[in-house]
Order: C-alpha cells, then structure tokens, then sequence
C-alpha cells in the first residue's frame, strides 16, 4: 500500500514536472507493453526496445506538444498567395523553412530539453533515465552526400535493409504513445489523440522507476474507411496500408483488421517519396497535407484550396 501511494506520488511529480516545462500530454506505459501484442505481434526492431537502452527498464513515459494551428495551416495556405516582400521563386523553400521552424524544430528542441529534465529529477530520485531526440538521426557518413544519406547510394543495399535508408530514430515515440495510451495510429502513418489528432510531436523517457501506467485507449480515433483523406490528400502516393499487397517490406501483413485499435499502425510511409514530392510536381503543397485534412479532433478551419476541393469532392458528410 505504501510502495503504491509512492508510486503514484512519483508519477504525478513526474507528470507534473513534465507539463509545467511544456508538454500538453504524458502517459506512461509499463516496459511489457513493448513486446509483441495481438493481434500483430509487431516487435520493436532489434536495438531499439526499451530493455535495449536500459536494460532494467520498468516504465516509458510519452511526452506530447502540440503543434499550434496556424503554424501547420498558414504556410500550406500563403503557398497559394501573393507574398510582397518574397521573391516568387524563394517562396516555397522560405515557406518550408517557416513551417519547420516553428512546428517542428522548436518541438524537437523543448521535447528534449523536456526529456533531460524529466530524466535529471529521476536521476536525483536514485533512478536511471534514458533520454531521446525528437527525431531521426542523419549520421556523417563517410563518402555520401547529405541526399544519399537520406536515400541510399543509388542501387544500395541500404534500401533493402531499410526504407529509412541511414535516418532511423533510436526508438519509436510514436509507438511508445500508443502504448502509454495517448492514442492510436491513424490511416496517415502518424499516431492521433483524441486533444489534437494528428498535429502534435512526442518524445519519451525510459527509466527503471516503477511508474503508474495510463490505460490503453479502448475506442478508435481515426475515422478509417468512411474518412480516408490522408490517403487522398498525399499527392506521392507515399502512404500504403500494411495489407496492400502492390507494396512489400518489413512492415507489410497480409491481412489486417481495420476495427482494432492501432496500437501498431495499419499503414506505412515511404520517407524518400515524401521528401521529393518538390522534384516530381514543382508546384506541390507544402510537407504535411495528411496531417491538415485530418477531420480529427475537428474539421480544420483554415483550408488550403486544394484540400477544401479535396473535402468537399471526397467526405462532404464529415463535420
Ligand atoms: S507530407 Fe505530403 S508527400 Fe509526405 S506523406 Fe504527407 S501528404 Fe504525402
Ligand atoms: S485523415 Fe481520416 S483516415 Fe486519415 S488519419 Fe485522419 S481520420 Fe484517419
């Protein structure tokens, strides 16, 4: 009983510390949520469990920030736009650049900084904390250049070995949310609460305290079938469900049920395809169009034009 209410008293410190400094969302899952569950029985790749980076490990705590509206929304739209004082042919990289600024290296940074406080307060409690980046790693590597780093020399092994080529994050914060019951994967590849759907970054902290675990989420969040707009909007065709049979890797199935919930995603992204959606269609959105037509938590407000065509054609019923 005692052990309990310490327990609890540290993991509401913890969750407590961790929402003052700047996340909106922590949950925390107990270290046995990352071995295989049904029904896909998916494992964490090898060198990147848990157990792998402390091998003691007993809980994963997930941090979510945000992503506020307009940062996603207004540089997709202002690609549309006259802009007086940028020159037409800069405005899409500036407009790139504005959008990652903003929405995404900032998150990456706080979620970090975020991370080293939540593992020095656990630290000064008598417990061991592995911290991560936000993101993936882009490593020197000798005799590549920066886009071979992120595509693989041409014909190389690297792309059968993985479709993240050299770019692999240490350790999946996404599925980590899922299971501290933050939320699910969506149709789009990237995992959805029910606070901010699929407009937020997470990180998270592996540490051997034992901490009060959050219940898995019971009820879907992604609409599924009667939605499908991440599917649609992505002009590359970057994103597939895992049971299409047309696209085969490490992460196909060859049947998958819809009605579960994805604690592991149901789909997969082609990182290399996204990120040269600007080669192949010169006038193409902004990155990030399968996460602004997401109708969840609600139908976004601020439509690029295309996307508003692509609503009212496709999912007119969904409000
Ligand atoms: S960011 Fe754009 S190109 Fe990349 S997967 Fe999403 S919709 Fe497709
Ligand atoms: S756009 Fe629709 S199908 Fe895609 S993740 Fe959002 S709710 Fe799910």
């Amino acid at each position: 009983m005692a052990q309990e209410r310490d327990t609890d008293k540290l993991t509401e410190s913890v969750k407590e510390l961790a929402k003052r400094h700047g996340a909106a969302l922590v949950g925390v899952a107990p270290v046995e949520r990352f071995d295989p569950m049904p029904p896909l029985y998916d494992a964490a790749p090898k060198g990147h469990h848990p157990r792998q980076f402390l091998p003691e490990a007993r809980s994963v705590i997930s941090l979510a920030q945000p992503i506020l509206n307009p940062v996603m929304d207004a540089p997709a739209i202002l690609a549309n736009r006259e802009m007086e004082m940028i020159p037409p042919h800069v405005k899409y990289p500036y407009l790139e650049v504005l959008y990652n600024r903003v929405g995404h290296v900032v998150h990456d940074y706080m979620l970090e900084f975020i991370g080293q406080i939540v593992g020095q307060y656990l630290l000064s409690h008598g417990y061991q904390a592995m911290i991560f980046p936000t993101t993936g790693l882009h490593p020197h590597v000798e005799g590549l250049t920066d886009k071979q780093i992120w595509e693989g020399p041409p014909g190389a092994l690297a792309r059968e070995f993985s479709p993240f080529r050299y770019t692999f994050g240490p350790f999946s914060h996404r599925h980590a949310a899922t299971r501290a019951g933050l939320g699910e994967f969506g149709y789009n590849n990237l995992v959805l609460t029910k606070q901010f759907g699929p407009r937020q970054r997470f990180n998270s902290i592996i540490t051997d305290a034992e901490l009060a675990p959050d219940p898995l989420i019971t009820e879907p969040i992604c609409l599924r079938d009667k939605c499908d707009l991440c599917l649609k909007a992505c002009i590359m065709d970057c994103i597939t469900m895992r049971d299409d049979p047309s696209v085969t890797d490490y992460r196909s199935v060859e049947t998958d049920d819809r009605n579960r919930i994805f604690i592991d995603t149901p789909a997969k992204t082609d990182p290399t395809l996204c990120r040269r959606r600007r080669e192949g269609i010169p006038d193409s959105p902004i990155r990030g169009d399968c996460v602004r037509v997401c109708p969840v938590p609600a139908k976004p407000r601020h439509f690029t034009d295309r996307l508003k065509d692509l609503w009212e054609r496709e999912a007119p019923e969904i409000e």
